[in-house]
């Protein structure tokens, strides 16, 4: 049985490695789910399976759910849907701990890595389900802070340690054991969610990465205690990915992983920072002439074109800038849009060419030759304050588009961006605000260009 799940393993290892490029992602999905379904079934192979009644119907409700879901949900919401799926993974590995926990014939060491396997799943779960809420907008989005916030919740995690060591020791004289347990239940479950209230902004989905992370820790922990070689291994593969995403999320947005627990973004400094400058609001006429009788375009998206899914506009606008003979040139940000790799699958989903996508040094070094940056709605990536010492943006690399000879800016309105800090660029003397929907305003800028 080792040998066939070693079989799956693999097929894992090969899916990942083909997720890690855009050409190959999808069939590295393919791969992975290939090797998730056959994982399923030689589990019903294992001796002394029971309750397979109640298994198979359980299989179906949770398949027809994840396939609908993820089949309705907008790529914009795909953070969202990340938090609730990864707390349902934390709930089962709690679950599997806690079964553990209440079972008979476990040794003080077992014991001990059910409990941890319990901790770090209830705190996945209880955080990813404040995730999800923040980023659904159900509840505050805001950072929620108050004082002495941090010695607070390490006395919550010391105290439901102090209940499991209760469980494990035996030793309560005041309450049962089983009310220990209970106790260290209710108790890591609110960990979870204190750790999680503090955090807002452009953090939250590196916290909902972290969680991702914690997943895979507590599903390789019960991994262990069930001598799952598979589920070791997955927990292993899930916990490992988790961490990287974590950290080239904070390396990108020059942030530390402390700074994302404990810094509170955007706590540091905005009110009372004057912007200099003023808003000057051009036309899809105007900008459509400025472009045109450019030589070099540089096109910077952001969360914005993902909002409007404006992404076949773009590569419509690029197509006919190109066939015109001005060279075109994409600026990528790392973090632009609300996802590693965000901009990259939406511009490929619209056919875009990866060779003229450029990452963020070899646009910052084109920027100053640029005509015009067309910046469709990107905001944080692109702000200036994150140059200026104090600011909560202050040390993330952007996008130099204030480099450039010129630059448009489509979006909606005045709103901020992920941060909710206020952007210099907009009322810089090079810059003109194109306002309006993405999708609408590139088609208008389309027709104005075939006039020319
Ligand atoms: P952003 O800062 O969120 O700004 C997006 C802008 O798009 C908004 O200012 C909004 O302004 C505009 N917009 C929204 N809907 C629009 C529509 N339908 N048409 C036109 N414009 C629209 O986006 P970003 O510059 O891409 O920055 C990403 C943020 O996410 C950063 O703060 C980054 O640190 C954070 N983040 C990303 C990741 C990742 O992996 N990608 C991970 C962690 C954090 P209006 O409301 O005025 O239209």
């Amino acid at each position: 049985m080792e040998a066939v799940y070693a079989v799956t393993i693999a097929f894992f290892a090969v899916g990942l490695l083909r997720m890690g490029n855009p050409k190959t992602a999808n069939s590295g999905i393919l791969w992975a789910g290939i090797a998730m379904a056959f994982s399923i079934a030689i589990t019903f192979l294992m001796p002394g399976l029971s309750n397979i009644l109640l298994i198979i119907p359980a299989i179906m409700i949770g398949a027809l759910v994840g396939w609908v879901a993820a089949d309705k949900v907008a790529v914009v919401n795909m953070p969202q849907m990340v938090a609730i799926y990864n707390g349902m993974g934390a709930g089962a590995a709690s679950s599997i701990a806690a079964i553990e926990l209440l079972g008979p014939g476990r040794g003080l060491f077992e014991m001990s890595i059910a409990a941890a396997g319990a901790v770090i799943g209830n705190v996945s779960i209880a955080g990813s389900m404040i995730a999800f809420l923040k980023l659904q907008g159900w509840i505050r989005e805001r950072p929620i802070t108050f004082p002495a916030q941090q010695p607070l919740n390490a006395a919550i995690l010391v105290i439901s340690i102090v209940f499991v060591s209760l469980y494990l020791g035996n030793f309560s004289s005041s309450i049962s054991v089983t009310d220990a347990l209970a106790l260290f239940f209710l108790f890591s479950l609110v960990y979870g969610v204190m750790m999680a209230i503090p955090i807002g902004g452009a953090d939250m989905p590196v916290l909902i990465s972290l969680f991702n992370a914690m997943t895979g820790l507590a599903v390789s922990l019960d991994g262990y205690l069930l001598s799952s070689f598979a589920m070791l291994v997955a927990g292993i593969f899930v916990g490992a990915a988790g961490i990287i995403l974590t950290i080239a999320m904070a390396r990108a947005m020059n942030r530390s992983i402390h700074a994302v627990l404990f810094g509170v973004f955007g706590k540091k400094l905005e009110e009372g920072r004057q912007v200099m400058g003023s808003i000057k609001i051009t036309t899809a006429e105007d900008a459509a002439i400025l472009i045109g009788y450019s030589k070099l375009v540089g096109i910077v998206p952001g969360f914005g074109m993902a909002a409007a899914q404006a992404q076949f506009r773009v590569r419509e606008l690029a197509d006919m800038l190109q066939s015109r003979g001005i060279k075109v040139i994409f600026g990528i940000h790392p973090v632009a849009g609300r996802m590693p790799g965000h901009m990259n699958v939406l511009l490929a989903e619209a056919g875009i060419k990866y060779e003229y996508l450029v990452d963020l040094e070899d646009a910052n070094r084109l920027f100053p030759d640029v005509d015009v940056a067309l910046v469709i709605g990107a905001n944080d990536v692109v702000n200036p304050a994150a140059r200026v010492p104090g600011s909560a943006l202050y040390g993330m690399p952007i996008l130099d588009v204030d480099r450039a000879k010129n630059v448009i800016v489509l979006k909606r309105g005045t709103g901020r961006g992920f941060a909710g800090i206020e952007n210099d660029l907009f009322y810089s003397a090079r810059t003109k605000m194109l306002y309006g929907d993405a999708q609408d305003t590139l088609s208008k800028l389309i027709q104005e260009l075939k006039k020319i």
